[in-house]
């Protein structure tokens, strides 16, 4: 009986025994799952679709575009600060679902009928279709940074180039005038290649309208945070962009009126290295800070912080 009984052990046992040792050769095999992924990269070339990854003009690495957008558009390897749309900027700097649009359906009108290479109209209509949510070069809302109740302005590069026209200008007076008001902070975030030239003079006029309204919000004694972007130009520039109480950048933005061409052809002189960056603008003053995108919105609620209890002091002072 013992015998027989042993005997079905060890074949028990045998039979046991193949099944525990496969996984010791699954470990040995696990190194040879690299020739799999091998074969599969024969026709990778082809399962990858086009937009997958995009090359960092920077430090030429292939980024996943996944990565970058979870990275607000930032180069994970060199700190390359890629453009980035107006939505998924507000996106990253306000609280959820507290941002208020404000003007949603204003949509610019050709009032002078520009003809040139092509009609100002041919353009509004072909960046509406393509921008399908966006009207215009900016968007504003009021919104919660952080424990602020703010204004915010949001230009977006992508509708003609940032250009700032009539429709810019009036949402940007109409979201100062509103902070001015319930007595809020403006944050503007500028990207733009100037004032919109298809709409000539009104355009321009937008610089002094957006500068007066800003005078209104400081009399109030409210502070106003301008966050210059890559590029911030012209028109923009030389108005409510460089009139913050605070002025920010974003690391190698460039920053300036004219382009460093034609500086250059009308001084006659060599530029310095690193002309019209924020690095160079912060070395001679015109700046406060720079700030990464991806720590942007933890510097504002501090210099809201900072600003608005230097408020509260100066209110108590009055009072008292
Ligand atoms: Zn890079």
């Amino acid at each position: 009986m013992d015998t027989t009984s042993f005997t079905k052990k060890t074949l028990g046992l045998e039979t046991i025994e193949p099944a525990l040792t496969p996984p010791l050769s699954a470990i040995t095999q696990l190194p040879k799952k690299p020739k799999m992924s091998s074969g599969k990269s024969k026709t990778r070339k082809r399962e990858i679709p086009e937009g997958l990854w995009t090359k960092c003009p920077k430090c030429s690495t292939m980024v996943f575009d996944k990565e970058l957008d979870e990275n607000l558009k930032v180069c994970p390897k060199c700190n390359h600060h890629f453009p980035i749309g107006s939505r998924e900027r507000i996106h990253s700097l306000v609280e959820t679902c507290t941002f208020e649009e404000m003007d949603a359906q204003m949509a610019s009108v050709d009032v002078l009928g520009f003809k040139g290479v092509a009609t100002y109209a041919s353009k509004l209509a072909a960046y509406k279709k393509n921008n399908t949510f966006l009207k215009d070069a900016v968007v504003t809302g009021l919104c919660q940074i952080g424990a602020h109740r703010a204004a915010l302005g949001v230009m977006d590069f992508g509708f003609l180039g940032g250009s700032m026209g009539s429709v810019v200008g009036e949402k940007l007076t109409r979201l100062i005038e509103r902070a001015t008001e319930k007595e809020l902070p403006v944050i503007i975030i500028s990207t733009s290649g100037g004032a919109r030239m298809y709409e000539g003079m009104f355009s321009l006029m937008q610089m002094a309208k957006t500068c007066a309204a800003l005078a209104y919000h400081a009399k109030k004694h409210l502070p106003y945070i301008s966050v210059l972007t890559h590029p911030t130009t012209a028109g923009v520039m030389a108005s409510y962009a460089s009139v913050g109480d605070l002025i920010l950048a974003e690391p190698a933005a460039m920053i300036g009126f004219a382009g460093p061409r034609v500086i250059k052809d009308t001084t006659q002189a060599e530029l310095p290295p690193g002309f019209q960056t924020a690095e160079f603008l912060l070395d001679h003053g015109l700046i406060d800070a720079i700030v990464s995108r991806r720590e942007m919105k933890q510097q504002l609620i501090s210099y809201l912080d900072y600003l608005t209890h230097q408020k509260q002091q100066a209110i108590r002072k009055q009072a008292g």
